[in-house]
């Protein structure tokens, strides 16, 4: 039997709710400062960008958090999503490995982001908000809020690093035709971006600097808030979904994974497949090997310090101690524009220095081949994020070839790559270089994170 497997759930098995880790680890993470004076931030702090009931989803210490019924009901039009065995990729590899797949590409947005922008949205509209602002990298967070903000209502005005608002017209007109006002950043909009464009009008922005446009925008004003697609405690756990569905759905394979394979940008899909195995690794259960992939052109965990930095370039934000190339890094330009930015959520960063995680860069032409290869053996087209996690699951089954050992890997596609066929046509053409980044730049990067009393 050479073909692949799908293993479906029913409706009625979407959780009934999210899993938050800091219950289950052996020691908590690192407090959030104030940048102004050193000390721990408390919820008042963030209720100018955030609605309580996501403040408090920030600093719980709940295992489980309940997922409101109007949430799972726009959950069920794409959950739960799709778990594969790939089986005609480990014919094309010839691997005893046995791989699985889930597919998070089934969302209206194409990728995980829905998880977390829907009930975002949901808990705003709770709380009265008119507008949300946000960033977005290569497009998939604002088209995935601009989705969730037309469900409930709300305005979305999306800052869009312009870079990618250049170089991918689809995901802008996606947000429109959601209804939401997309910005190329840095703009004149803000003060911020109004700073840097007269140093350098032909800025072509960041993450962080359009994360910062996006706060300034929302601490003016009471009816507007901000949302973050990735990186914060509440966001990862939205995505928890992803892992709890998996979990199921291997026990209806009568399979248990040996390693566990995702990208890493900020961290959230990464989080939201692997964390509820690792919870219960911790609770006692199943040890499994957990492998986080990022771009060498962008390589936080490995190579970036783990210190207190802040999430934006503007210093607008609280200070975090994650794994950092520094918030004013600016990384060449590569593909996978979802993996640009210059930090890791805090949580995983907090796991990967307790030793429950590991992790590698690869450069983007490995990434595509990886990518090419999935997509002709299991008709699927990765994200070109996508394909950091489908490269790290290829070697591993490449490994248990080596080796003669089959093992059990399990690796999340957290996005198809539909809107992001240019990149494909560049890679046919020879055109995607490997470039490494500036050491001299992230050196400077790095000598310039904000000093912090010991905590
Ligand atoms: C946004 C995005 C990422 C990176 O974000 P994480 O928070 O690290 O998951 C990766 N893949 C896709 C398809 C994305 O849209």
């Amino acid at each position: 039997m050479t073909d692949s497997v799908k293993y479906l759930l029913a409706e009625n098995d979407i959780p009934k709710d999210w899993y938050n880790i800091m219950a289950d680890l052996p020691k908590p993470p690192p407090p959030v400062l104030h940048p102004g004076t050193g000390n721990p931030i408390g919820p008042d702090d963030l209720a100018p960008l955030f609605p309580m009931s996501l403040i408090l989803q920030e600093v719980s210490q709940e295992r489980n958090i309940e997922i409101p019924q109007p949430v799972r009901d726009v959950y069920k039009q794409w959950r739960p999503s799709p778990l594969y065995r790939a089986r005609r990729l480990e014919k094309a590899l010839g691997t005893p490995a046995k791989i699985y797949y889930k597919y998070e590409g089934v969302s209206p947005a194409g990728s995980h982001k829905p998880n977390t922008a829907v009930p975002q949205a949901f808990y705003n509209k709770e709380a009265g908000v008119k507008r949300i602002t946000t960033e977005t990298g290569a497009g998939q967070w604002g088209s995935s809020l601009a989705f969730a903000g037309a469900l409930f209502g709300i305005d979305i005005t999306v800052f869009m690093v312009k870079v990618s608002y250049n170089q991918k017209p689809y995901r802008r007109a996606l947000m429109e035709t959601y209804g939401a006002k997309c910005i190329a950043s840095p703009s004149n909009e803000t003060q911020y971006g109004r700073s840097l464009l007269e140093k350098d009008p032909s800025n072509m922005g960041s993450l962080g600097i359009a994360i910062s446009e996006a706060v300034e925008v929302a601490a003016q004003r009471d009816d507007t808030k901000y949302a973050l697609g990735s990186v914060l405690n509440h966001v990862l756990m939205h995505q928890t979904v992803i892992g709890i569905e998996t979990m199921k759905q291997l026990e209806m394979a009568g399979d248990a994974p040996d390693i566990l394979v995702g990208c890493t940008g900020g961290g959230s899909n990464f989080a939201g497949f692997t964390f509820p195995f690792l919870g219960s690794q911790l609770r006692g259960g199943r040890k499994v090997r957990v492998i986080a992939v990022e771009p060498a052109a962008c390589p936080s965990l490995t190579r970036g310090q783990y210190a207190y930095d802040f999430g934006d370039t503007g210093h607008m934000t609280p200070l975090v101690k994650m794994h950092t190339l520094g918030s004013t890094f600016m990384p060449p330009g590569f593909h996978a524009g979802g993996l640009r930015y210059h930090g890791m959520a805090p949580l995983i960063s907090h796991v990967k220095e307790l030793g429950l995680i590991e992790a590698r860069a690869y450069h983007q032409t490995k990434c595509f081949e990886a990518g090419v290869m999935f997509a002709r053996a299991e008709g699927i087209v990765p994200a070109p994020e996508a394909n950091h996690a489908v490269r790290g699951a290829i070697d591993e089954a490449l490994k248990c070839k080596q080796e003669g050992v089959s093992r059990t890997i399990v690796f999340n596609l957290c996005g198809h790559g539909h809107f992001d066929m240019q990149a494909y046509t560049d890679y046919f053409a020879g055109k995607l270089v490997d470039q490494d980044y500036d050491e001299k730049e992230l050196a400077m990067a790095l000598a310039g994170l904000p000093a912090v009393k010991a905590a």
